[in-house]
């Protein structure tokens, strides 16, 4: 008896049956485009043997002008189809089922030839969109479905047709886009013809036989979005079409609410999915911030849809589904939702990967094998860089000891789960818990290493980790003032009011910390309430009327740098957008371009520029000092002026902008090669 009977039941969709309820969902990785179709194939045949039922890929272009960027992958030729064909044959192989998703960028293409239906330029591309004419709606319609045809022929079982998160189809059901008069404009009845006739053609296109997913926005989260009778309406109407599921959109990408960020509790949207459950009678797909077998057999149980979408999960564990169905769910790699490897490399132009698992979109490359000479390794250090080391040293079969002086393991993300809206940081330290546990590895904690404790190793691997900068303030040692260790890993108690020294990734979190009261992200209600998010059955798009009700702010605090650019526009590309958000709605004052001239009893003292001018007192009752990071490095000298040879990896090595992902990905691809 399993313990996700929902989960795990298949799906028979008359023609084909998936074998459970579980689609990866589609995410761009990139790795189209580098044109090495083995890696592709690769990538998509390791989620197959991993048992989900039915993936779909990155979006795929129908033509040049529909592409989300210029290049974007797409099946434009025969050549492209034999492309394709080594994928498929690889998940087939693998016995698993996938899908192509056609994506027309519409307006959100960055390319000067971008089209859409009125010319309405996006707030997220730079590019004006031209206004298509009658004839060139035709040709749209024509590529897609010609994408679909050769699709088939490139062996999918399916395509996806993208109609949601503000793309080229969704452009057309909104008056916010569509501007139009002729009869695709205007009327509802005339702004879902677009969508509508794409379904119907590419149906009649690819005969009976053959899976048709439409992904249609349920919620826009945009001004002028739709109502859920109108999403119902055209649910109904793509039904008629000849879909064979509907899956679900969340929100647009210019929408300014998150929808799949780590701050966003899980299941966030699986109510809106429910609400068109029995509108109509082919299967319906729910997404976003669905992470782990639980909550996806939750979401199928309580009956808010016939199947659940995953997408970065199933970067950060390919095998999520063979290990809920073997009984090892606490084995799964989480899904942490940072997007820190995954969109943010997107958007950087950079191939996604996993914070978590660096061997994601890397499997061609980055393998793990049984070592050819057992050695034994030992590691200094429990943290992120620590942990991949001795577990991918473990599995490739090699003798691990890790030390920490740490009475815990985790290193920094046990201070990065103390944070609100980084819950999930909780479920990564107990999954390297159990990981650790069920693995060879002698786990020493609370042990300091020494010269002496490590010298009958084969290998030594230092990963030591960060020490806080000391931005050496005049007036630093007072009773008023804590570093960053204090308040997040200590609980150290803070005033009322409060300057935060340093806006990087860590400043922010401290500002986070200590405007919060309770965090929303563990409490659905007030997330809408805080976010501004309403039923779309009550008010156009799901947008509420009076916009965003945050919670008052625990503390007043003050946020400042010294450089003179815009605070926190080195955080993540994705996720920066929000922490600046969450921190605005809470009052937080952001300062840029100040010097530090000193702190005493009244608070910080401040200046202006480099001229140093206009001075100023922070009059605040706790100084929080949030300043970067230098290297751990001592025991690393120590053992080198011993004469041994460590290797140094994460923060030990380069403090600059270390975070997890690097830290873990260091330590996997050196523990690969031991
Ligand atoms: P960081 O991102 O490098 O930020 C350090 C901050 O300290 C900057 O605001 C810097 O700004 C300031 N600073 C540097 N030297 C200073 C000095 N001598 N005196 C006063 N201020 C000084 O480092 P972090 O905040 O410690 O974060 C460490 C790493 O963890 C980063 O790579 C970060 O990306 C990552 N992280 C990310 C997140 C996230 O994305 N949400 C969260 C936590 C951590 P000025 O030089 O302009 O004053
Ligand atoms: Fe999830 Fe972060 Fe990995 Fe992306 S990088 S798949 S968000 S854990």
């Amino acid at each position: 008896m399993t313990d996700y009977p929902h989960l795990l039941a298949p799906l028979d969709l008359g023609f084909t049956t998936l074998k459970n309820r579980v689609l990866m969902g589609s995410m761009h990785t990139g790795l189209e485009e580098t044109k090495d179709w083995h890696r592709v194939a690769e990538f998509y045949a390791e989620r197959a043997r991993g048992g989900v039922g039915l993936m779909v890929t990155g979006g795929m272009a129908p033509n040049k002008e529909g592409g989300v960027f210029p290049g974007a992958a797409g099946l434009f030729s025969q050549e492209d189809i034999a492309d394709h064909r080594i994928v498929t044959d690889r998940v087939h192989e693998g016995g698993g089922k996938i899908a192509m998703q056609i994506l027309h960028a519409g307006r959100y293409a960055y390319s000067s030839d971008c089209v859409a239906p009125s010319p309405v330029k996006s707030p997220i591309s730079p590019f004006p969109p031209q206004e298509l004419d009658e004839a060139g709606i035709e040709k749209q319609i024509t590529d897609i479905v010609t994408a679909a045809t050769r699709a088939q022929q490139a062996g999918y079982d399916g395509v996806e047709v993208m109609g949601s998160e503000g793309y080229f189809l969704n452009q057309f059901l909104v008056t916010h886009t569509n501007k139009r008069t002729d009869r695709w404009g205007g009327s509802y009845e005339n702004r879902m013809r677009l969508p509508v006739e794409v379904v119907r053609r590419v149906r009649e296109a690819v005969g009976t036989d053959f899976i048709v997913i439409y992904r249609l926005s349920m919620i826009d989260l945009i001004p002028n979005g739709s109502t859920f009778e109108e999403v119902t309406t055209l649910a109904r109407e793509i039904e008629k079409a000849g879909a064979t599921i509907i899956n679900t959109g969340i929100g647009w990408h210019e929408a300014r609410i998150p929808t799949i960020a780590t701050s966003v509790p899980r299941r966030a949207f699986t109510w809106v999915t429910r609400k068109l459950m029995g509108e109509v009678t082919i299967p319906l797909i729910t997404s976003n911030r669905i992470n782990t077998p639980d909550v996806a057999e939750a979401v199928l149980a309580e009956g808010c849809a016939d199947m659940v979408s995953m997408a970065r999960p199933f970067l950060a564990d390919p095998h999520f589904v063979a290990k809920a169905a073997t009984g090892r769910p606490e084995e799964i790699a989480p899904c942490i939702a940072c997007n820190q490897a995954c969109l943010d490399h997107t958007f950087g132009g950079k191939i996604s990967s996993c914070l978590v698992n660096p061997r994601a979109c890397y499997e061609t490359e980055l393998k793990i094998k049984p070592a050819e000479r057992k050695k034994s390794i030992a590691i200094v250090g429990a943290g992120p860089a620590g942990l991949a080391t001795a577990l991918t040293a473990d599995e490739r079969g090699h003798d691990v000891t890790l030390f920490d002086k740490s009475k815990t393991l985790g290193g920094q993300l046990n201070m990065a789960r103390q944070v609100p809206g980084k819950e999930e940081f909780h479920g990564l330290v107990d999954w390297y818990k159990t990981m650790i546990g069920k693995s060879g590895v002698t786990l020493r904690l609370g042990q300091a290493a020494d010269v002496k404790t490590l010298s009958g190793f084969d290998v030594v691997v230092i990963a030591t980790g960060v020490l806080p900068r000391d931005p050496q303030i005049p007036g630093q040692d007072g009773p008023n003032v804590l570093s960053y260790i204090d308040v997040l890993r200590n609980g150290a108690e803070v005033g009322p009011s409060v300057a935060i020294v340093g806006a990087g990734g860590i400043g922010f979190d401290v500002a986070e910390y200590l405007v919060a009261g309770e965090s929303p992200t563990e409490d659905l209600d007030a997330w809408m309430a805080e976010w501004g998010v309403d039923d779309p059955g009550n008010v156009r798009g799901g947008i509420a009327p009076a916009g965003p009700k945050p919670e008052t702010a625990a503390r007043d605090v003050v946020l400042l740098q010294r450089k003179k650019e815009k605070l926190g526009r080195r955080l993540g590309k994705t996720t920066g957008w929000i922490h600046r958000a969450a921190l605005k709605m809470k009052g937080v004052t952001m300062m840029g371009g100040v010097n530090y001239e000193r702190i005493d009893a009244g608070g910080l003292h401040i200046s202006h520029g480099e001229a140093r001018e206009k001075q100023q007192l922070i009059e605040v009752d706790t100084i929080v000092l949030c300043a970067g990071q230098i290297p751990c490095r001592d025991l690393a000298d120590d053992l080198i002026e011993a004469g041994l040879e460590p290797h140094i990896i994460g923060g030990a090595n380069v403090a600059a902008e270390l975070d997890a992902k690097r830290a873990i990905d260091e330590g996997t691809r050196l523990a690969a090669n031991l």
